[in-house]
C-alpha cells in the first residue's frame, strides 16, 4: 500500500466493487439530470458485465445527452453500504 494522496485515491475507488454500494448518483455535468442507480438499477449494470466502480464508470452516460452526443460528460457519486462516505469517481 501506498499513501499518497490524489489519483491513488480515485484508482481505489475504481476498484470498489459495485454490491458495496448503497447507491450511486450519476449526474450529467451538460444538462443537470440527476439519475439514481439504486439496488435494481445497480443489478441491471453487473448483469451489463461491470463489476468494479471504475467498470461503471467508463459506462456511464445521460440518457438525454446521448442522443445528441457521443460525450459522456457525467460525475458518478457512490454511496457505500459500510459507510456514508461520498466521493466523485
Ligand atoms: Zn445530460
Amino acid at each position: 500500500m501506498n499513501d499518497t494522496k490524489g489519483a491513488a485515491i480515485v484508482q481505489d475507488l475504481g476498484r470498489r466493487l459495485l454490491t458495496d454500494l448503497s447507491y450511486a448518483l450519476v449526474e450529467c455535468e451538460d444538462c443537470g439530470k440527476v439519475r439514481r442507480f439504486g439496488f435494481e438499477q445497480l443489478k441491471t449494470v453487473q448483469e451489463y458485465g461491470a463489476v468494479t466502480l471504475g467498470d461503471f464508470s467508463s459506462r456511464a452516460a445521460c440518457i438525454e445527452c446521448r442522443r445528441f452526443t457521443q460525450r459522456r460528460n457525467v460525475t458518478i457519486r457512490p454511496v457505500w453500504r459500510c459507510d456514508t462516505l461520498s466521493a466523485v469517481a
